[in-house]
């Protein structure tokens, strides 16, 4: 009865590949527009969303990330409208 094993979700920094419990990662979700990315401090947005660590080096490193874009192909609501 004494198994304190509660499930923990693990998830990735997509900048430093280290595995992080999820509760100690930044949520970012795919924004609507191209460039903006949105953080989700409660963690429970709807939609397609990924984690960043809190160490300086990729706090820093996520505005120059590219790859969230790949991430969030398919989710952009806004077009070129041309
Ligand atoms: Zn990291």
């Amino acid at each position: 009865m004494s198994k304190a094993n509660k499930h923990i979700p693990i998830r990735t920094c997509v900048i430093c590949r280290q595995k992080y419990p999820k509760h100690e990662l930044v949520r970012f979700t795919c924004p609507r527009t191209e460039n903006e990315l949105q953080i989700d401090p409660t963690g429970k947005s709807p939609g397609r969303g990924f984690y960043v660590c809190h160490k300086e080096r990729c706090q820093k490193n996520i505005s120059k990330f590219r790859g969230w874009r790949n991430k969030c192909k398919g989710v952009r609501h806004v077009q070129n409208a041309r």
